[in-house]
């Protein structure tokens, strides 16, 4: 085993409820656990719960019930600051959308994604420039969104999203709004990331990329309806343990 299987997520019976009378159940007891360094993605039909998941995942919202445990802590024993600096320190987000701020630079842009781990301004440029090359964009430093393709807008949002060195990575459907050689140029700097060492989920409706990936979740109506590895990839996470 060449990677280490500490657990970077373990969900115990999450579940999510939207208020309403009665209240909407969207996650109905979700398992799961995500190792250190593994690539999956996150599949299932429109409306099955999983960006509901992503979000629980990432702290960007709390669970109704159940356990979710982040590198070994229990969440729900964080108060809002505390997940804010979790988010800012330990996890990457990627949308569809891509979420760049219209008036800003590229390297601006980037840079946010370093505004809220104190990092100071001289040092946050130049860890942007650094991400904007490592993502094949070092030619690209002073443009804004409006003058780049769909899938510069992605890697620059990847940029973003890895420039705090994330332990994991969160991507909704990135690929979701580009053509297929931005999609795969996109899937390609995931892969690389995860090489790396950054545990990378993906959701993806993309039955291709998923089936690409050694781990595949699927998620039907709010459950988790499979969880299949590609035989001879990452061990089961709980292997190191027993
Ligand atoms: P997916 O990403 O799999 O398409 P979502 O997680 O976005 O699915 O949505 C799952 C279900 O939860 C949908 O039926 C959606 O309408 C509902 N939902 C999502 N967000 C909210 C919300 N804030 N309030 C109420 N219902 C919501
Ligand atoms: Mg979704």
């Amino acid at each position: 085993m060449t990677r280490a299987a500490r657990p970077v997520l373990e969900l115990t019976g999450v579940i999510k409820e939207y208020p309403g009378s009665p209240p909407l159940r969207i996650l109905h007891g979700i398992d799961l656990t995500v190792a250190a360094g593994e690539l999956l993605a996150v599949v299932g039909p429109s409306g099955s719960g999983k960006s509901t998941l992503l979000a629980l995942l990432g702290s960007l919202d709390r669970p109704t019930g159940g356990r979710l445990c982040f590198e070994g802590r229990e969440l729900s024993g964080l108060d809002d600051r505390e997940l804010a600096a979790l988010r800012a320190h330990r996890i990457g987000f990627v949308f569809q959308q891509f979420f760049l701020l219209a008036g800003l630079t590229t390297v601006e842009n980037v840079a946010t994604g370093l505004l809220y781990a104190g990092v100071p301004a001289a040092r946050r440029r130049e860890a942007a420039v650094g991400a904007l090359r490592e993502v094949g964009l070092g030619h690209r430093l002073g443009h804004r969104p409006e003058q780049l393709s769909g899938g510069e807008k992605q890697r620059v949002a990847i940029a973003r999203a890895l420039v705090g060195r994330p332990a994991l990575l969160l991507a909704d459907e990135p690929t979701g709004a580009l053509d297929s050689a931005s999609g795969a140029a996109v899937v390609e700097l995931l892969r690389a990331l995860n090489a790396n060492g950054t545990t990378v989920v993906v959701i993806t409706h993309d039955r291709e990329l998923a089936a690409s990936f050694p781990r595949r979740v699927g998620i039907q109506d709010g459950r988790v309806a499979f969880d299949e590895r590609r035989p001879g990839t990452a061990p089961d996470p709980r292997g190191a343990f027993r």
